[in-house]
């Protein structure tokens, strides 16, 4: 049982770590790409801070799990960007169980993916 909790645990967090792999790579290397990705965006954040504790809690997180950075200049790319696509949704829904505010409008490419 310790075990299978471990392996499971181990699992979710090298999805978590290539997610924030993929995501920093899209926004600094496809830029346009990651635009594009991002227009079929819908929805709105709210502020539930679990983009932001993904393997690691973002020590830039105050006490109140809100950004200390987030109108400054500062603030990195892959955060302004979060989410990309709907595998970040997806990411937020497997380390928390719970909903991110945004979701994405399928696609046909997507869709034939799965089907
Ligand atoms: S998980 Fe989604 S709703 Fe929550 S803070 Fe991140 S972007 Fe906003």
């Amino acid at each position: 049982m310790e075990l299978g909790n471990a392996i499971e645990q181990t699992k979710c967090e090298l999805v978590l770590l290539y997610g924030k792999l993929r995501r920093f790579c899209l926004t600094t290397l496809a830029p346009r790409r990651t635009r594009s990705r991002m227009l079929r965006r819908q929805g709105k954040c709210r502020q539930c801070a679990s983009c932001c504790k993904f393997i690691f809690r973002c020590p830039l997180l105050d006490e109140n799990n809100l950004c200390k950075i987030y109108h400054s200049r500062f603030r990195p790319l892959v955060c302004r960007r979060f989410p990309i696509d709907q595998r970040d949704v997806e990411d937020v829904y497997l380390n928390y169980g719970r909903k991110c505010g945004y979701s994405f409008v399928e696609t046909k490419n997507r869709r034939r993916r799965f089907h």
